[in-house]
């Protein structure tokens, strides 16, 4: 089997598996996010959810933080009250057992733009990019620290284009779509996944909480893969199925990889799923 183009990405899953069943985890991602922000949207009428993605209460009691505001407000010097601190601990919690990065697959607003981003860019065909470390958005986590600490406030709340788009859907979108904007010509021009791939701390952040997390990618049937790239051709992440689907450890470790699912949907091989993690490296060969 030949490498197909990127614009083709799935097209042979689809013809495969049906539409449905190659398109599955993006349908079920689609919802969760859309769901999220509808119950924000009807959080005063209903109760369910309350607040914002900073920080906010599930059926009015139980607390939620975002542990990047939480990290900077300590660092700013502002010691947070205890349901703050409670509702970082459930959040932390929470995303270091399931899976690495569900946040930013399953709940971020942003990844629906990064997303469209990345589609156009196949579509269109651009190569193009500027070569930019991934580890770069490691290196902004300190720096944003130590920025709060210095200047006494939240500085990533300033340029955070996640809570700017999650309250421009909830609230109505103010001069924030300027940022929204910035972050999709970013992507779609200047660098592949430029935003989610490089610099966003966030994502950073939900990196390092998950890395030991419990579910993950899994090339069980590696053996039937053709090297059709298309997994690659959509991964947000695509360094981090090299190793699963070449030889030694199946599962995707990496802490980088969202699991968005997309390299399962678009797989014809089923070659891809998500697995529970128990011990490390007992499947190899
Ligand atoms: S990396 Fe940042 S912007 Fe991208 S999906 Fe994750 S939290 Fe959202
Ligand atoms: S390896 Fe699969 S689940 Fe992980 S980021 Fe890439 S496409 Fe998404």
């Amino acid at each position: 089997m030949a490498k197909h183009l990127a614009k083709d990405a799935g097209k042979a899953a689809t013809a495969s598996l049906g539409w449905w069943k190659a398109h599955r985890f993006l349908l079920l991602r689609r919802s969760c996010q859309l769901l999220i922000i509808a119950l924000f949207i009807i959080g005063p009428t209903l109760g369910v959810l309350r607040g914002n993605l900073s920080a906010s209460t599930l059926f009015d009691t139980v607390p939620l933080t975002d542990p990047l505001i939480l990290l900077q407000t300590i660092a700013a010097g502002h010691w947070p009250e205890l349901a703050a601190l409670l509702g970082g601990v459930i959040v932390v919690g929470f995303y270091a057992v399931l899976a690495p990065r569900v946040f930013c697959a399953w709940v971020c607003p942003l990844n629906m733009v990064t997303d469209l981003a990345a589609w156009l860019r196949r579509k269109l065909g651009i190569k193009l990019s500027y070569r930019w470390p991934s580890s770069l958005r490691y290196w902004l986590l300190p720096v944003l620290l130590l920025g709060s600490a210095v200047s006494g406030s939240v500085l990533w709340s300033w340029i955070d284009p996640v809570a700017a788009l999650h309250r421009g859907l909830v609230f109505g979108m103010g001069a924030g779509w300027v940022l929204i904007l910035l972050v999709f010509l970013l992507d779609l021009v200047l660098v592949e996944h430029g935003w989610c791939g490089h610099l966003c701390p966030l994502g950073a952040t939900y990196g390092v909480i998950g890395r030991k997390s419990l579910v993950r990618i899994t090339a069980t049937n590696r053996e039937a893969c053709n090297k059709c790239m298309d997994c690659f051709n959509v991964c947000p992440e695509p360094e981090v199925l090299r190793q699963p689907l070449k030889g030694g450890d199946r599962k995707v470790m990496s802490q980088d990889c969202i699991s968005c699912g997309r390299c399962i949907d678009v797989c014809s091989e089923e070659v891809l799923e998500f697995k529970i993690r128990i011990g490390a490296n007992k499947d190899e060969g």
